[in-house]
């Protein structure tokens, strides 16, 4: 089965499995539950990653989860992650302080391979937290801004409050993205767009058949963004979407995360859409 991208190192299984030690040495507060943390190897070798991998990033004595990268891959510098406090592990993360050590693992995974749209248009297409993993490859094509045609951000988030990197996406604006942003549910306060992420898809510009898109957020989002651009004529083998299923080795021996013939850990989570679409939306048993 072709990949998107191989892991950039094969590690022996049993160091495969031993974190890391790195030092948390900033930490931001994005929203009212999802935080970054920067990190830095306490053997002071940097992490390389490429855009869409992910960690296992461990609070010791609690356990351990995969954590996209959200960070900059062609930055030498700190590992970043963007974390939404949703239970055990991401709340101890959460209560983590500058100076605190934890585990890192990996990277693991496929990435979003964009340089696969040289010359083509780009479209992201976030949803809530989904907007992290997406990051490091918006930096990569903004960074490589002359090789590729136009470049659309569609983002959605529950709330107004629950958007990401909000001051970023103006910078982003002016490197020459369009950035379209939408809520499902905005107060009085609000004057930006309410809906959908998919009632972005015809408004903004892109040639559809020339367009590499790239979907990260909630399953259900990614179904409905994956049809939407379809219906608009983008071919479904040049859609991506990044899965989310439990993982617990993130090295492909364990099969917490095995669906038929993939395991997300290693063949994804970045996948084509075409190759997922019985997959998406399907409840974890
Ligand atoms: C490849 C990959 C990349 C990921 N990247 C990121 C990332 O960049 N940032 C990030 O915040 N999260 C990311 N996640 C999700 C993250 O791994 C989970 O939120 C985390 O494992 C939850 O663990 P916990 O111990 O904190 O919560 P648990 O105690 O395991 O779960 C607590 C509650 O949260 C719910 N829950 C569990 N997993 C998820 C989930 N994936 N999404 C929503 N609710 C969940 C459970 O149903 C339960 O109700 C990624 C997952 C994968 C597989």
């Amino acid at each position: 089965m072709p990949r998107l991208a191989e892991p950039t190192a094969v590690q022996p299984v049993e160091s495969a499995m031993v974190p890391r030690l790195f030092r948390l040495v900033d930490r931001r507060q994005d929203t009212a539950d999802t935080f970054t943390i920067v990190l830095e190897p306490n053997d002071g070798v940097p992490l390389a990653f490429i855009p869409g991998q992910f960690t296992m990033l461990s609070a010791f004595g609690v356990g351990e989860v995969p954590i996209s990268v959200s960070g900059d891959a062609h930055v030498a510098g700190p590992l970043q992650h963007t974390v939404r406090d949703v239970g055990a592990v991401t709340h101890a993360l959460a209560r983590t302080a500058v100076g605190d050590v934890m585990g890192v693992r990996g990277p693991y995974g496929t990435g979003w391979d964009v340089a696969d749209g040289h010359s083509r248009d780009v479209v992201f297409v976030g949803g809530g937290i989904g907007l992290a993993p997406l990051r490091p490859a918006v930096l990569e094509v903004l960074a490589h801004r002359e090789d590729y045609g136009r470049v659309v951000l569609l983002y959605g988030a529950r709330s107004p409050e629950e958007l990401l990197f909000v001051d970023e996406m103006k910078q982003w604006e002016d490197q020459g993205m369009e950035v379209l942003v939408t809520v499902d549910y905005g107060r009085e306060s609000w004057q930006g767009r309410v809906g959908l992420v998919t009632k972005l898809i015809p408004r903004a510009g892109f040639d559809p058949m020339s367009t590499l898109a790239l979907i990260c957020g909630p399953e259900v989002m990614m179904r409905h963004t994956a049809l939407a651009l379809v219906g608009r004529g983008v071919r479904s083998n040049r859609i991506r979407v990044s899965l989310e299923r439990n993982m617990r080795c993130g090295v492909g021996l364990c099969g917490h995360c095995q669906y038929r013939e993939l395991f997300v850990c290693v063949d994804g989570p970045v996948l084509p859409y075409a190759q997922v679409t019985g997959l998406l939306g399907l409840r974890e048993v």
